[in-house]
């Protein structure tokens, strides 16, 4: 299967805290969270090392012949092992990742969705098939309130951001609320998993939030038209299109959002024609 690639940081000069990557028979992508810059997190290396050293290490793990959610688990005992000696794991705002994992044979593709990144299957004949965990939206819906009623780029929508992102915090890795991937392995056990033919799939788009921002937040395209989108015009056309929007609504008015502009990932696979 050919794939393309795209990712832009939100701003150019912060670290790029998605990751993504494929491999032969893998591909990941990782969007990483934790606390706005300048926060205590326990962890000295920071959201960007985080979701990097995760998504490489679950990559590998991939080809082991574990099942998905083995694989993630181990990954992630693995880079708790990497900085147990020098970060607070039990820091309630330690690093922590969205996971999208792809693995596929000669006749199936498998797949894992953990938390607010998404999986488009662009399934022959029928409507596309979006796979996305929606707790953390779910559980955020009335926190996030009063952020969004304020400006983006506003000091009062700083500290705002600020108190959602704590607030969330109560509710992460807690049975009936939202899981994401930080140092429980047992999160792994919480992803979305499923299976579908080879053969039954036409191209499958992997996408941090950032870069579903158009079909999910916005309302300016549907899947069907971002699916279109990469086949036409590729990954990097999807993340301008974006950022066109964004500088269209500044304050975020028309959109409310935690940040003018987020790391935007894409990565784009078709079965050849
Ligand atoms: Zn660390």
């Amino acid at each position: 299967m050919p794939f393309r690639l795209a990712t832009a940081p939100a701003k150019p000069d912060r670290p790029n805290e998605d990751f993504a990557a494929v491999g032969t028979d893998a591909a990941v992508l990782l969007d990483g969270a934790g606390t706005p810059p300048g926060t205590e997190s326990g962890c000295v290396h920071g959201v960007a090392w985080y979701s990097h050293t995760l998504g490489g290490l679950l990559l590998s793990a991939l080809s082991s012949g574990d099942t998905l959610a083995g694989a993630l688990a181990s990954s992630i005992e693995r880079v708790n092992r990497l900085h147990a000696d020098t970060c607070d794991l039990k820091h309630s705002d330690t690093p922590s990742s969205t996971v999208v994992a792809l693995r596929w044979d000669a006749s199936e593709l498998e797949y894992l969705v953990l938390a607010d990144s998404s999986l488009v299957l662009d399934r022959a004949g029928t409507s596309p098939e979006v796979v996305t965990d929606d707790r953390e939206a779910v559980v955020g819906a009335e926190l996030r309130k009063p952020m969004d009623a304020l400006p983006t780029g506003t000091p009062e929508h700083e500290q705002a951001v600020r108190d959602y992102v704590a607030a969330l915090a109560d509710h992460r890795n807690r049975p009936g609320e939202f899981w994401v991937a930080n140092t429980d392995p047992g999160a792994a056990d919480e992803a979305i998993t499923g299976r579908v033919g080879l053969d039954e799939v036409a191209a499958v788009a992997l996408l941090s939030d950032g870069a579903t921002r158009l079909a999910d937040r916005f309302g300016l395209a549907t899947w069907r038209d971002t699916l279109d989108t990469l086949a036409d015009a590729g990954p990097d056309a999807l993340i301008a299109r974006v950022r066109e929007a964004e500088n269209s609504d500044p304050q975020g008015q028309r959109w409310p959002r935690a940040k003018n502009h987020d790391d935007a990932t894409v990565v784009y696979g078709h079965t050849p024609a």
